[in-house]
């Protein structure tokens, strides 16, 4: 009998790894006050959930005004409207990333211009967005990947030079620092997602952290109908009149309170999250052909929505996404992560349903653009493992550790296996 799972041998782990996302009492009895108030919605806007919320994030991150509303992906168009970006505008996104990066500055009608990411990182690489830079230029998306920082000295640096917005897009990277500023308080705005996946979560919902009190109060207003609202985010001044093009995108007070209840619990998490992954690194340093992700000294907190590593398919013995299937069976959750950006359909002109990339082609013209460190991550290297193995304890990591270790001892029988089953799928 063969050693590993995926061909009939004994899986690695046959506990399953804790679920995500966690609740308790505190959870029910937030939401069971909120549903007594009768105070459920987010009119007017902010409730007092909603901006107790705002103080708490604002502070859980270091910084900045929060403008708590629907999810993290409204949070980066917003932010781009509240800055007067639009249409025509270019802003540069990374190429490996959830498409949310690209399709927000596509909402406020500006053109996505995806450039490559750095390999240490898989972060988008300032030197290729400067290569990229145009007199269009407005803004820069860098998107904190997994459990990693991109370079936000070179990147505001850069955006100086340029004149540039940064919108951090920190829907993985809650309670990150950098130099020990939070995460989203270093560009002009910070996007969070309270998506169900995130390791702050609301179920849905979304935070716009932004350096000026300005921003705030458009954002606020972006999101509320137009309303006007005051300076630092402190209600609404209806003597003004509707001045600003906005629709509905206010948080629900129940999903505020649930919010602020995992504020309470995320700093222990975040903790020991922070020390499994160190424990990680070291274990897999041993394992030849595995890449840790480089760790910047000026990352000075991880966060760890995924935990990615890079395989090097010729030294460690197979490709990543046979690696994580293997891994998978292991009773290891795996994911070789998302596709390359210019892989997508969405974003191909002719295929694509999207206005801007149909209007646009030229900045779309994938089969002319050379993004190597992005198709290598997304096509060989890159191995996502949930953070569930890192909440498991020591023993979660070992498991997986092990499981990684007993796939490349069994590399040429599962490579043999693969191949039997590419030849049967005509591939
Ligand atoms: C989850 C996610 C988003 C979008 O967040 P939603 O709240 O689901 O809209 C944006 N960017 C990245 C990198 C994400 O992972």
């Amino acid at each position: 009998m063969s050693e590993l799972a995926i061909l009939g041998g004994p899986k690695t782990r046959t506990e399953a790894y804790p679920a995500w996302p966690v609740w308790d009492q505190r959870d029910i009895d937030a939401v069971t006050e909120v549903i007594k108030s009768g105070r459920w919605g987010g009119y007017p806007y902010p409730g007092p959930k909603t901006a107790e919320l705002a103080k708490k994030f604002a502070e859980l991150q270091g910084g900045g005004y929060a403008v708590p509303m629907t999810n993290g992906t409204i949070t980066m168009e917003v932010a781009l409207r509240a800055a007067g970006i639009g249409w025509g505008d270019e802003v540069i996104v990374p190429a490996y990333t959830f498409q949310a990066t690209a399709s927000a500055p596509m909402g406020a009608g500006a053109i996505p211009v995806i450039v490559d990411v750095d390999p240490n990182t898989y972060c988008l690489d300032a030197k290729a967005a400067e290569k990229a830079i145009t007199p269009k230029t407005k803004a820069i998306i860098p998107v904190h990947l997994g459990s990693n920082m991109a370079d936000m000295d070179a990147i505001m640096a850069l955006a100086e030079k340029h004149n540039l917005i940064v919108i951090e897009d920190c829907a993985h990277a809650h309670g990150a620092k950098w130099n020990g500023q939070g995460a989203g308080t270093i560009g002009h705005f910070g996007s969070f997602s309270l998506q169900s996946s995130k390791t702050l979560t609301s179920g849905e919902g979304g935070i716009l952290l932004c350096k000026s009190a300005e921003h705030a109060a458009l954002a606020a207003s972006i999101i509320d109908c137009g309303r006007p609202h005051a300076l630092g985010g402190g209600g609404e001044d209806y003597e003004t009149g509707l001045a600003i093009q906005g629709g509905n995108f206010r948080i629900s007070e129940l999903q505020a309170a649930m919010a602020l209840v995992g504020i309470e619990r995320f700093p222990e998490q975040a903790k020991q999250r922070e020390e499994m992954a160190a424990y990680m690194d070291e274990a897999l340093s041993e394992i030849p052909g595995v890449r840790v992700m480089k760790r910047d000294e000026r990352h000075t907190t991880r966060s760890f929505y995924r935990y990615i590593f890079a395989v090097d398919p010729a030294q460690f013995g197979v490709e990543h996404d046979v690696l994580c299937g293997a891994l998978d069976s292991e009773g290891i959750d795996c994911w070789v992560g998302y596709e390359a950006m210019h892989n997508y359909e969405l974003f191909q002109p002719q295929k694509s349903k999207l206005a801007v990339p149909n209007a646009f082609p030229q900045y779309f013209d994938f089969k002319n653009m050379n993004l190597p460190e992005a198709t290598r991550a997304c096509e060989h290297e890159a191995v996502w493992l949930d953070e569930a193995i890192f909440r498991a304890g020591p023993n979660g990591v070992d498991d997986a550790v092990a499981a990684i270790k007993k796939i490349q001892r069994n590399a040429e029988e599962l490579n043999k296996a693969a191949e039997e089953l590419r030849k049967k799928h005509g591939k």
